[in-house]
């Protein structure tokens, strides 16, 4: 039995409870099925796991389909951390394990959490851009391609998990090129394209071929663009908004300024944005800046205080997944880092492991309502659908 079958005996016992099992369920016409599905719809749940500044988030639809995004660093520590939010959402195997890109903070973990766990259909944007950076995990999964079902994704397919609406949105450097169908904004002339100006970046150009995701579940939108770049997010905004209006933003590229333009982070126009930080790893002073003057938004979540952001910038400690210790956070607030240099590959400064690590949970339903938990304190927070 999984958490979702659990889940649904309560539903079962308020029925008896209302006396209806006295009337029986087939006096109303209902198979027993039918009246649960109306009285209680099924979440969808997503677990932004913690990678320290990389990216995993297990996605596990209403019918109990699941779809892994990225797998975090190489190594047990990140698979390990995947397997704890794959036990709590009870899941048996992996339906689809999505990489976005082959960079070792995405595709790193995937050789330890094969041998974890089945995983059923591997999905990625095609052949890779940057053939130097071929670690283990990459070399397994181009021989996994060749025996497991294989997707290569591409711009405007659907991704087939029941119950929801899975569409690619960018994928080996294309975008979507045509409006979403249906989806509230998409279509409209951005305004904030006047500001748009292009950035220079020409290093680790695997990043611009991310599959991103646009994912709705009835009402309820959300949106994971993988470590997509600037000119390349702008795409999906300028001059039209393709992707119309989200609920839930998934900072891309970990809130680097590499991405995170404006002119799409604006027309998206999401209420919560949830940043895949690392403690010294993305969250940079421009990207919390942009985000700090987004519309609409209600809330900004972080899997880590970020070293980056310092004192102004690090939202509320209770939207704070994972803290940083006293005495580090002391000595960046007395000498905050350098900005980063455009163009150029940060500094590797480190990243001291967080031993547990929380992750943030969303529980979205079909009429667009969601709640955000912080798993470290156990915060959550309820928004109603607009
Ligand atoms: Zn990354």
């Amino acid at each position: 039995m999984n958490k979702r079958t659990q889940r649904a005996l309560p539903a079962l016992l308020g029925l008896s409870s209302l006396g209806l099992s006295s009337l029986g369920l087939s006096s109303l016409g209902l198979a027993p099925g039918a009246a649960m599905a109306e009285a209680q719809p099924q979440p969808l749940d997503i677990y932004y796991i913690d990678v320290e500044g990389g990216q995993s988030t297990l996605f596990v639809a209403p019918g109990g389909e699941s779809v892994l995004v990225d797998t975090g660093f190489p190594g047990s520590r990140d698979a390990g951390r995947i397997m704890e939010a794959v036990h709590a959402a009870g899941l048996k195997q992996i339906d689809y394990l999505l990489i976005t890109h082959y960079h070792g903070d995405h595709i790193g973990g995937y050789q330890e959490l094969s041998k974890l766990i089945p995983i059923r259909h591997l999905v990625d944007h095609g052949p890779t851009v940057q053939p130097e950076q071929n670690i283990a995990s990459k070399q397994q999964w181009d021989a996994d391609i060749q025996k497991s079902p294989h997707i290569v994704a591409k711009v405007g397919d659907k991704l087939p998990v029941k119950g929801l609406d899975w569409t690619i949105v960018s994928s080996a450097g294309k975008t979507l090129e045509a409006n979403m169908a249906g989806a509230p904004g998409a279509g409209r002339r951005n305004p904030y394209c006047a500001d748009y100006k292009p950035k220079q970046i020409d290093v680790d150009m695997e990043n611009s071929q991310s599959v991103g995701s646009v994912i709705s579940y009835g009402k309820f939108r959300t949106v994971d663009l993988g470590d997509l770049l600037w000119n390349w997010e702008a795409k999906l905004a300028c001059p039209v908004n393709r992707i119309g209006t989200v609920d839930v933003f998934l900072t891309t590229h970990h809130g680097m300024s590499w991405s995170g333009v404006p002119a799409l982070v604006y027309a998206l126009q999401p209420r919560v944005v949830v940043m895949n930080t690392g403690t010294r790893k993305g969250g940079q002073v421009e990207t919390f800046q942009m985000l700090e003057s987004s519309p609409g938004l209600e809330n900004l979540w972080q899997l880590h205080w970020a070293v980056n952001g310092g004192l102004e910038h690090n939202v509320p400690g209770v939207f704070i997944a994972n803290l940083e210790t006293a005495a580090i956070t002391a000595s960046v607030i007395a000498n905050p880092p350098p900005p980063p240099v455009m163009g150029t590959r940060p500094p590797d400064i480190g990243n001291p492991d967080h031993s547990p690590a929380w992750w943030i949970k969303v529980s979205a339903l079909p009429d667009g309502s969601f709640t955000v938990t912080n798993a470290r304190n156990g915060f959550s927070k309820t928004y109603r659908h607009r």
